[in-house]
């Protein structure tokens, strides 16, 4: 994986309070050789904005508050440090303890920071050790009793542990709240509760959330001293890069309008999220008996079933992932080219988690979500959190005249209409199904069901972030088409 210098949020990363130099490569930050070697190994050429922000901090011992969405690189911004830090001391973790505790929503996220602990520290003598649910405890007690450097862990899994006595936190030195947000989500508050008033006063806290509400904030005030803030986009800020657009459909036509969207070529590797893991289930059904590769994860599946799958669609082998929210929380696979919100989510943050599964590492991604009439509250929710418009595009199975539901979503994005009940600009032949609030052109028509380039407008006094700002067409949409203009084409 090459250079980070264009992903959202970017500008030159430079090292706080030395804003003048510029952070271009690894070396600027007194990373180890051990460390850099590995880093090389990998590909990583420059560090990204919250690398470069965070690694110098973490190094010098400060507790760090980062905002940050995944697919920024925040893992690394805590593994590098974490590794250098206790790789520079000689002594191990005494039996029955761990010396850094990461702890992560899910077994998916968990899995994966554990992995990304194993790859950056390869040429280092520091042990680590992944424990979660869902799998059998006498393993990870086993494990455990020996010691580990860095234990990285999901919260009920590891209060179960501490009280079958198979560790103490008694020695953590380095402590990483990881997707805080999702972690309140999920209902960990209390294990998280537990888990922190076991630790020892003494010690370095990391506190990662892609959003800070108030409690959020709360909570970070509660476990941090005085701690570095580094934002690398701002608060709910959708991914940048990635070409958001939504299709307006009646509930009986979303099985079919997903099955005709995946025959585009383009479509190469998707992520369709659904509410329910009984929905997750049904989509994937129908999509099998039509003839695509898919797979379903979700809370009811096993871990291996889980993991198969995951592996199955990194492989590409399969190229349709249907999934829920939980189950998709941490999922770190380059290469997703679309993210399908069959149902949109009640929370509209997750939203921005969801459509943060594409456009990683730099590369583009293109997000799709499907609303029925009565989610059209949920999809203002989004666009107020988003603080843009979500473009809209029809499509022969979704539903038409999409303005005169104009008034219904009810939010008023650049203060010049789009009021409730304000006349929506006029439909014109092809142009006229694109819901601008009033405020943007008309939509172009490529006579393909699919109406214009889909660009996010940021409502007025949005922060942007440092990206490029303007979402961009699907690298491989067909010339003066769009990726519904191959229907057809391609079963997989
Ligand atoms: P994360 O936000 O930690 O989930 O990272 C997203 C992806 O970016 C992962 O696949 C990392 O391997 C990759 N990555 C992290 N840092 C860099 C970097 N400096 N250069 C290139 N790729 C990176």
């Amino acid at each position: 994986m090459a250079g980070y210098s264009d992903m959202a949020g970017a500008c030159p990363p430079t090292v706080p309070n030395r804003k003048s130099i510029i952070v271009t490569s690894f070396s600027d930050l007194n990373l180890s050789q051990p460390i850099l070697k590995a880093l090389a190994a990998e590909g990583y050429e420059t560090p990204t904005p919250i690398q470069a922000q965070a690694i110098p901090q973490l190094l010098a011992g400060k507790d760090l508050l980062g905002i940050a969405q995944t697919g920024t690189g925040k893992t690394a911004a805590f593994a590098l440090p974490i590794l250098q830090k206790l790789s520079e001391k000689p002594e191990r973790a005494a039996k029955g303890t761990c010396r850094a505790l990461i702890l992560s929503p899910t077994r998916e996220l968990a899995s994966q920071i554990a992995e990304s602990f194993k790859t950056y520290g390869r040429n280092l003598k520091v042990s680590r050790a992944v424990v979660f649910g869902g799998v059998s405890l006498g393993k990870q007690i086993e494990i455990l009793r020996g010691g580990v450097d860095v234990l990285v862990a999901t919260p009920g899994r590891l209060v179960d542990l501490i009280e079958r006595r198979a560790l103490t936190l008694s020695k953590v030195e380095i402590f990483v709240l990881d997707e805080v947000d999702q972690m309140l989500d999920l209902g960990f508050i209390h294990a998280i509760r537990k888990i922190t008033g076991m630790l020892p006063t003494q010690r370095q806290n990391l506190f990662f959330s892609a959003t800070m509400p108030k409690e959020i904030a709360g909570l970070a005030a509660s476990l941090l001293t005085d701690p570095v803030r580094v934002e690398v986009a701002p608060v709910a800020t959708t991914a940048e890069r990635v070409n958001q657009s939504v299709i307006h459909v009646d509930p009986a036509n979303k099985v079919k309008l997903l099955a005709e969207l995946l025959k585009d070529n383009n479509m190469t590797r998707t992520l369709v999220f659904t509410r329910t893991k009984h929905g997750a289930d049904k989509v994937m059904k129908h999509l099998s008996n039509a003839g695509f590769t898919a797979a379903a994860i979700h809370g009811n599946k096993s871990q291996n079933n889980r993991e198969r799958a995951l592996a199955g669609f990194k492989a590409g082998k399969i190229l349709v992932l249907v999934a829920t929210d939980i189950a998709a929380r941490g999922i770190d696979v380059d290469g997703v080219s679309h993210v399908i919100n069959y149902d949109l989510p009640h929370v509209p943050e997750s939203y921005v988690h969801r459509i943060g599964r594409t456009a990683r590492a730099g590369a583009e991604g293109s997000a799709i979500a499907f609303c029925t009439p009565e989610d059209r509250g949920l999809l203002r929710d989004i666009e107020k959190t988003i603080r843009s418009q979500v473009p809209v595009v029809e499509h022969a199975l979704g539903l038409k005249n999409i303005q005169t539901l104009a008034p219904t979503f009810g939010w008023n994005p650049a203060g010049n209409g789009g009021k409730p009940g304000s006349k929506p600009r006029s439909g014109k032949p092809g142009g006229g199904g694109n819901r601008n609030h009033g405020n943007g052109a008309p939509a172009k028509s490529n006579g393909s069901g699919f109406q214009g380039k889909p660009k996010a407008k940021p409502h007025r006094g949005a922060a942007t972030g440092a990206g490029n700002g303007s979402p961009k067409r699907s690298t491989g949409a067909t010339p003066g088409g769009s990726w519904m203009s191959d229907i057809g084409k391609r079963q997989a």
